[in-house]
């Protein structure tokens, strides 16, 4: 599999992964002539992509769902609940309810429901020809399911969204603060970190921080507390960080 963080942060969500059977895509929170402009900038085979399915109902995951599954004629994977929230927005598409598991294309993804303020929120993971990726965003605390459903990945997106000190002293008004840092809201460089210290196997390859806050956080911040997360335990995989204004490069594993 070659998965590609094609935007990512509160500007708009989107990742496409790939294996030789076909694509799909996970989340799309930016028009979809900006989800083809990164798919193109990525190379990816954009015909074969199967699927788009939606983690939550917040704007920077679906504004541009309805659209880039029309356009690219693939159906709409989606918890019936955020369907039923945001309907509108689907007009015209195939839509299919998500189960516990279910199969797109090649892919069996597995939901696990997640601690967030949207109507549904799902992390996913995603296997196809024996490897495993996690998907894992808009997540205010790890719970139980979240650290067993995740184990033995091979490739991980997790949200590092802010840094406690940046964000206890940043801009943000008080409620705000709150709604960030809450048991519903996202998580922070060092709960990043523990979810790795916690789970981690010499699977991994590969560990992409998703889902920085620009106001709230540093790309080096981010990155600098995985890496002594990292070293301190001796882990053994590559760390990329997501961009909000760039696709990522592939990474295969
Ligand atoms: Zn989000
Ligand atoms: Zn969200």
């Amino acid at each position: 599999m070659k998965v590609s963080v094609l935007s990512s942060g509160s500007g708009g969500n989107s990742t496409v992964i790939h294996s030789s059977g076909g694509g799909i895509l996970i989340d799309a929170g930016l028009s979809a002539k900006k989800i083809i402009e990164r798919l193109n900038s990525v190379g990816a085979d954009i015909g074969s992509i199967g699927a788009l399915v939606i983690t939550h109902d917040h704007i920077d995951h679906i504004s541009g769902a309805g659209i880039i599954a029309r356009k690219l004629k693939i159906p709409v994977y989606i918890h019936k609940e955020n369907y039923i929230s945001s309907a509108d927005k689907f007009d015209n598409c195939e839509v299919k309810f998500i189960s516990d598991p279910f199969d797109a294309g090649c892919f069996r993804i597995t939901p696990v429901p997640v601690s967030h303020d949207g109507t549904a929120n799902y992390a996913y993971t995603v296997e196809s020809g024996g490897k495993k990726i996690s998907h894992i965003t808009d997540i205010g605390v790890v719970t139980e399911i979240v650290r067993f459903r995740i184990l033995k990945s091979d490739l991980i997106i997790l949200e590092s969204n802010h840094d406690l000190e940046m964000l206890k002293n940043g801009p943000y008004p008080w409620f705000l603060k709150q709604r960030i840092t809450g048991n519903l809201g996202h998580l922070s460089n060092v709960s990043a970190g523990d979810l790795v210290k916690e789970t981690y196997s010499e699977d991994l390859k590969h560990l992409v921080l998703a889902h920085l806050s620009k106001e709230n956080n540093d790309p080096s911040l981010a990155y600098d507390e995985m890496v002594k997360v990292k070293e301190r335990n001796n882990f053994n995989f590559r760390l990329h960080v997501a961009k909000q204004d760039e696709a990522l490069e592939f990474i295969e594993i």
